[in-house]
């Protein structure tokens, strides 16, 4: 079937193999759409295998494929990796999205310890897991890409910002900056995308809101008037990460904010 997302600028990963982790929703399952519709072939790994073999279905299954994987779960992610391998016969790109909030309302003392460590375990040692089984198999290739799913709250905190949710995401930052000095020298880079609020299943089930509710809320805060962020627009960023367009740029953190981190 013809890619189901709209791009004036087919092709651009057009030969690569990508893993994306979280791809069975939100912005992993836009990135999936849009690498596809690039020419990547994909593997998703999720733990809701029901979405995630629905969408590989709606895309076709000769170009993408899931694989259950929990991403605090070491031989998961092994075994998402060796998949795309085995599948397609190499890794270019690895997509460490996967990602849980945390609790909301988070007054510091009432916060669960367990939920806080959950949100660490998925948020930072699912990233550093992806990461490194990524490298596993892009080291002696000499090349690749690495692009996490951070947040704006990498960079900043707030006050209905989950404490582990933002400590979390700081982390992925610090992942990012450290891995690519390492991995530079085997000519694999790694950056992050830091979004702004986007009105993903996450999001609103955190809230117990609708999707246009959350994005009326969002226009009101937004920096950037008269624009919503959509994961879409996620999506277009880490393709450009992806892709030899960005063969030089590691260690970036790419915020897709409207500016509101800049001050
Ligand atoms: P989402 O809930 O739609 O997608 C997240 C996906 O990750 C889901 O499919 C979920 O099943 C999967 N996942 C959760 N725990 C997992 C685990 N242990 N192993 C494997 N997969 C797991 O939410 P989203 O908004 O698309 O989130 C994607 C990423 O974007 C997350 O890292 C999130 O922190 C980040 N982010 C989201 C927003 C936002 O406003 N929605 C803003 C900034 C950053």
């Amino acid at each position: 079937p013809p890619p189901k997302f709209p791009t004036n600028f087919p092709g651009r990963l057009e030969g690569k193999v990508a893993v994306i982790t979280g791809g069975a929703s939100g912005i992993g399952e836009s990135t999936a759409r849009l690498f596809v519709s690039h020419g990547a072939k994909v593997v998703i790994g999720d733990v809701q295998d029901e979405l995630g073999h629905a969408l590989c279905s709606d895309i076709g299954s000769d170009v993408i494929s899931f694989v259950h994987c929990d991403v605090t779960n070491d031989d998961d992610v092994r075994n998402l990796v060796d998949t795309a391998v085995s599948k397609y016969g190499k890794l270019d790109i690895m997509f460490a999205n996967a990602g849980i909030p945390g609790d909301v309302p988070n007054t510091l003392v009432e916060v669960n310890n367990e939920h806080f460590k959950r949100v660490m375990d998925v948020n930072v040692y699912g990233a550093y897991l992806a990461a490194k089984h990524a490298a596993r198999v892009m080291i002696p290739e000499k090349k690749g890409s690495i692009v996490f799913t951070a947040s704006m709250s990498s960079v900043m905190g707030g006050i209905d910002v989950p404490h582990a949710y933002a400590a979390s995401k700081h982390a992925v930052l610090g992942l990012t900056k450290n891995l690519c000095i390492e991995l530079g020298q085997h000519g694999i880079r790694v950056n992050c995308v830091s979004p702004f609020v986007i009105a993903s299943p996450m999001l609103t089930k955190v809230f117990g809101l609708e999707a246009s509710q959350v994005e009326d809320l969002v226009c009101r805060s937004a920096n950037l008037k008269g624009a919503v962020l959509k994961a879409e627009d996620v999506a277009q960023a880490a393709v450009f990460l992806s892709s030899d367009e960005s063969k030089y740029v590691s260690g970036l953190n790419l915020t897709i904010d409207g500016g509101y981190t800049t001050t």
